[in-house]
């Protein structure tokens, strides 16, 4: 069997070139740019990258971006007054945190206080919501792009089994209603599950989103299942740092259909379809001021 590599890089490419173009042809109707705001707290190197990464791709996209930036021993009314002040402007149309925040800070809180018609992370409980009752505007990004790429590799997910290892709020959980709302039969695996490896080896999709590195190897995988790998794991291997994903790449590749890769799978996807939410909540704030 030859294993189809998903190359999320490339897809992801596609993805920003199509909502540029649409960018292009709303600019020559007069509707102004769409405006993604991403606000950082404190130095995490990683988090820094990331931010430094969405920014990019909004300029590739023909956005204006705007990056807020607070020291880490910020307080909670001075980051609530970034995120109000960006609830307010005209020019901004997409507002993303970058998560973690430091501790003494409260996600829940920040999550809320985000105008849900500009949350282009998907993460505010309307948004939730709407997604659970198949209504959403504004998807969280991670699953979206895992979505789009089983669509691009599968076409039709009618009546696939989907295994979905993990449960957090911004990705397994989503993904899961997800998966459903495109007609799957959906289970979750999570670490209380009793013999989640047997249960992820009857999957025909197997997304994994777990934060443990490899764990996923050709024991858990069914031949032919189509394999996502949502995991982004820093580890050292041989004195070096490098990147890995929850699947054992290299044990589970041989017995997949398709695989994503760490890095360059779900990763590059996830940005693109935070560009492509921005260019929603633009488009939605158009039609609402008309
Ligand atoms: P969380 O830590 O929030 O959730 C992990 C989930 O995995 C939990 O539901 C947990 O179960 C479950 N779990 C942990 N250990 C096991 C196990 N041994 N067997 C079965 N289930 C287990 O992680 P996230 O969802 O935020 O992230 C998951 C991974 O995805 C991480 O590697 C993260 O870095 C990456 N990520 C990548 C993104 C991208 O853009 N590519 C975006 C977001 C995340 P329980 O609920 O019972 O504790």
């Amino acid at each position: 069997m030859t294993t189809h590599i998903i190359d999320g890089k490339r897809l992801a490419d596609d993805l920003i070139a199509e909502v540029g173009n649409e960018v292009r042809r709303l600019a020559e109707l007069g509707v102004p740019a769409p405006g993604l705001a991403v606000v950082l707290v404190g130095e995490d190197p990683a988090s820094a990258i990331y931010v430094r990464n969405k920014i990019k791709r909004a300029q590739e996209a023909g956005m204006t971006s705007i990056e807020k930036r607070l020291p880490a021993d910020c307080t909670q009314d001075s980051l609530e007054a970034v995120v109000e002040e960006l609830n307010q402007r005209a020019d901004v149309h997409g507002i993303l945190v970058q998560l973690p925040l430091p501790k003494h800070l409260s996600e829940e809180r920040i999550i809320r206080l985000i105008a849900p018609s500009k949350d282009v992370d998907g993460f505010h409980p309307e948004n939730v919501g709407l997604l659970a009752t198949g209504q959403a505007t504004l998807i969280p990004c991670t699953p979206l792009g895992c979505l789009e790429m089983l669509q691009r590799e599968i076409g039709d997910l009618s009546g696939k089994h989907a295994v979905i290892v993990g449960r957090s709020n911004i990705v397994g959980k989503p993904m899961a209603n997800l998966l459903l709302q495109a007609n799957c039969t959906i289970t979750v695996v999570h670490s209380r599950s009793v013999n989640g490896k047997a249960i992820a080896r009857q999957a025909d999709i197997l997304v994994a989103a777990v934060g443990v590195p490899e764990l996923v190897d050709e024991t858990w995988v069914k031949p032919g299942a189509v394999v996502i790998d949502v995991g982004i794991n820093a580890i050292e291997k041989a004195g070096k740092r490098r990147l890995v994903g929850d699947v054992n790449y290299a044990k589970v590749a041989p017995y997949a259909k398709a695989i994503t890769p760490v890095p360059g799978g779900v990763g590059p996807m996830t940005i693109a379809c935070l560009m492509k939410n921005t260019l929603v909540a633009a488009q939605h704030a158009s039609q609402s001021a008309r």
